[in-house]
């Protein structure tokens, strides 16, 4: 999962909508990924499925995914710290992007998985 540079998490604009980032209130933010202050523009993460609302497994429905938006260093690391102490899992066909899509896995426990959904293949989930 290394490899992907700063690059991916710029942006501000995703599939022309406007991401708006706030620059004023980052004074005593706490990165969610390995809890330092962040002293720069915050990278916000947040988890929502922008494509259609699928009705989830009856499983999945005690445990909802907190769609944020969550707060991290620039780092792509920071945020899969924070989703492995979640237990979610990442696709390995996804970059780490300001709005990540939330795909329940099949399993006994209600699993998530992250992605950004950009890619057409199947999903390549392996744990954070
Ligand atoms: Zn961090
Ligand atoms: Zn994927």
């Amino acid at each position: 999962m290394r490899g992907v540079g700063a690059k991916a998490f710029r942006g501000g604009e995703y599939l022309g909508v406007r991401i708006p980032t706030i620059f004023d209130e980052n004074d005593s933010i706490r990165c969610e990924g390995c809890g330092g202050l962040i002293t720069e523009v915050p990278f916000r993460i947040s988890i929502m499925d922008f494509v259609a609302v699928e009705v989830p497994p009856s499983w999945a429905r005690g445990a909802p995914v907190n769609p944020g938006p969550h707060q991290f260093h620039a780092d792509p690391e920071c945020f899969r710290g924070w989703a492995k102490r979640k237990g979610y899992y990442l696709c390995r066909l996804s970059d780490v992007r300001e709005i990540m899509r939330p795909v329940p896995l099949p399993a006994e426990a209600p699993l998530w998985g992250l992605c950004d959904g950009l890619h057409r293949q199947s999903h390549e989930f392996v744990p954070a």
